[in-house]
């Protein structure tokens, strides 16, 4: 079902004014026993503490930052629901996570409502525009180098998180967009403490911002990094939610917003004698009037008794962690040794990237098999491949789901494109028993570098997930761009439910295509290896995707375990970080547990209401 982005602006207010000097409200307790912030007073208070976990009552919120995760706590406090509050933290990320989220970008939200104990998706991806083809990177008949790509027009497609947010709030909400975009709103006005992670992000990014004098000016301050332990404000960016809060999401799909967004791709506003050719874009009002965040089944498998649901394509994240899973439900993980609990992890993610790259794109334009990719018949074809004391060879040749056959491979091997790394993801619970599961991007660190003039976001690169041309020329790729098209996306916002339809645990991650291994690993090490939820998340990380070489993170890459694993035939790399994990569990009683990075993007934050223990 495609829902039009109507102009529904539910204004808000319910609970009135902000209080200028104050920010998102302080947080109690940096022990690991859990943090709330206080209800909002009107008490000038700066900082808020973060926790990597917190246990308690009234509802719960894990995201990588303090700030995000206390305005979904408010909106909690102040009787919203999780749908309420996951806005409200997605929005205020958009203000302290500028580079990895923000109305100009996209995202998937999973929700589960506890009063019918079911699932429900909005595939909210950027699109590319109408006039898009499959050649839309391909210059002089070759593709477009990666990074001119990445920093240009071209690669903006239609954003797709205000109609999320609008469309969330209306199939489930209980506020109003007005409502809950109040806490994000104060704090881009009031601003927030630059951490070290926001100024090495913009130091990342130093050279692209400086191409776009808009971006520069935001971003680096008089000219310069901003300064850990300063001040960060956005007032464009307040003033843009003031005016969604007003007008509803239309402003961007039919408006001003929208007009000034088409007139930035299209003419991307680069700094005189900078000498950087940022290509323009193709975007049209057109193609924001036709953009529809879209409603949809999530994908469903069992694993272990419990049900497991993600979202389904243009993603390819519920398809492919739910075909590792079954693949690796032939194991009996929770036995198995480190090493073999390892060598399963990353063969099933091997096997079940080979499928996804040759199988998954945005079903709208092809004919991916979702209901087969899921089958146990399909997984238990593919597990046989995997032995204990050997490893299969890279790039695999996919499976043919619609045809299983025992230990088959199905076609010829592609290697798995390249995707950026970077994103956000929160999770949230409310005292009903909701939950949301949701991550949101705008693709690269910084996105495509270009900032809407005087409307304080930066846009989506997202069209760069498209494969520029074939992965493998002699079959066909179905993450080609075309017009309309949503890039093959691999976000894995999961749920998992217990028999009785009710909630165990809720995670995702940021991370390109790592995304999928990291939620993949952080289920299997939660479920299987029964760590705690924290230290399931802190685990130390491998990623395979169909690759020559496995990625590890440095405390597996240094540890005895990697000659082990390399003894059976495994090859491996150094990768520094992998992901940025958030989840919820719950516990018995109306209790939730939020869990959060303890060290990854400089520790994330978990908070309850009521850390009453
Ligand atoms: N563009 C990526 C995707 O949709 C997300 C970016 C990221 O997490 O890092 O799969």
């Amino acid at each position: 079902m495609w829902l039009r982005c109507a102009d529904r602006s539910r204004r808000g207010g319910r609970w009135g004014g902000r209080k200028r000097g104050v920010r998102a409200v302080s947080g109690a307790g940096g022990g690991g026993g859990g943090a709330a912030p206080p209800a909002a007073t009107g008490a000038k208070v700066t900082r808020v503490t973060k926790v990597p976990v917190a246990v308690g009552y009234g509802g719960a919120v894990a995201s990588v930052d303090a700030d995000a995760s206390a305005a979904g706590i408010e909106v909690l406090r102040r009787g919203g629901n999780a749908v309420d509050a996951a806005v409200a933290t997605a929005a205020a990320l958009g203000v302290t996570e500028p580079y990895s989220s923000g109305v100009g970008g996209g995202g998937y939200f999973v929700y589960y409502d506890a009063k019918s104990r079911t699932v429900h998706t909005i595939d909210g991806r950027e699109t590319a525009p109408l006039t898009a083809d499959s050649h839309l990177f391909v210059e002089n008949g070759k593709p477009l180098a990666f990074a001119d790509a990445v920093t240009s027009g071209l690669s903006v497609g239609t954003p797709g998180t205000p109609a999320t947010w609008q469309t969330a709030l209306d199939e489930w909400g209980t506020r109003g967009l007005g409502t809950v975009l109040k806490p994000a709103e104060r704090i881009a006005r009031d601003g927030f403490t630059v951490d070290d992670t926001f100024r090495s992000q913009t130091a990342d990014n130093e050279t692209r911002f400086r191409y776009f004098p808009d971006t520069a000016k935001l971003f680096l301050p008089n000219g310069r990094l901003p300064v850990v332990g300063s001040t960060f404000k956005n007032p464009d960016l307040a003033r843009t939610y003031e005016e969604l809060a007003r007008k509803g999401v239309g402003a961007i799909y039919h408006g001003d917003l929208g007009r000034d967004i088409v007139k930035t791709v299209n003419k991307p506003p680069v700094a005189a004698g900078s000498g950087y050719d940022a290509r323009p874009g193709k975007l049209s009002a057109k193609d924001l009037a036709h953009y529809g965040a879209k409603l949809q089944k999530p994908t469903h498998t069992t694993y272990r008794g419990l049900k497991v649901y993600s979202i389904a394509p243009s993603s390819s994240g519920g398809t492919t962690v739910g075909e590792a899973l079954n693949i690796l439900e032939k194991t009996d993980l929770s036995k198995a040794s480190e090493v073999q609990y390892l060598h399963h992890f990353i063969e099933a993610s091997r096997i079940a990237f080979a499928d996804r790259g040759r199988w998954v794109g945005d079903p709208a334009f092809e004919d991916v098999p979702t209901k087969q990719l899921l089958s146990q018949k399909f997984a238990d074809s593919r597990a046989c491949l995997i032995t204990d004391d050997a490893v299969l060879t890279s790039p695999l040749a996919p499976g043919d789901p619609r045809h299983p056959a025992a230990c088959g491979k199905g076609g010829t091997a592609a290697p798995t494109t390249y995707e950026g790394e970077n994103t956000t993801h929160l999770t949230v619970a409310d005292k009903w028993g909701n939950v949301v599961s949701y991550t949101l991007t705008i693709e690269q660190t910084g996105g495509s570098a270009i900032t809407v003039p005087g409307r304080g976001f930066l846009l989506n690169n997202e069209l760069t997930d498209f494969s520029f041309t074939p992965a493998n020329p002699a079959v066909h790729d179905p993450n080609l761009p075309g017009p309309g098209k949503r890039p093959r996306s691999s976000i894995s916002p999961t749920i998992v439910l217990d028999r009785y339809d009710r909630p165990v645990v809720a995670l995702g991650s940021p991370g390109g295509a790592t995304i999928i291994t990291t939620v993949l690993q952080t289920l299997t090490e939660f479920l299987d290896r029964h760590l705690p939820l924290v230290d399931a998340i802190a685990a130390p990380r491998a990623s395979q995707r169909n690759a020559a070489r496995t990625e590890l993170e440095p405390a597996l890459y240094n540890s005895d375990l990697r000659g082990k694993l390399q003894a059976i035939g495994h090859s491996f790399s150094l990768n520094p970080e992998i992901g940025a994990a958030t989840g919820v569990q719950r516990l018995p009683d109306g209790k939730w547990l939020a869990a959060a990075e303890k060290v990854r993007r400089g520790g994330g934050s978990a908070m309850v209401v009521d850390p009453t223990p």
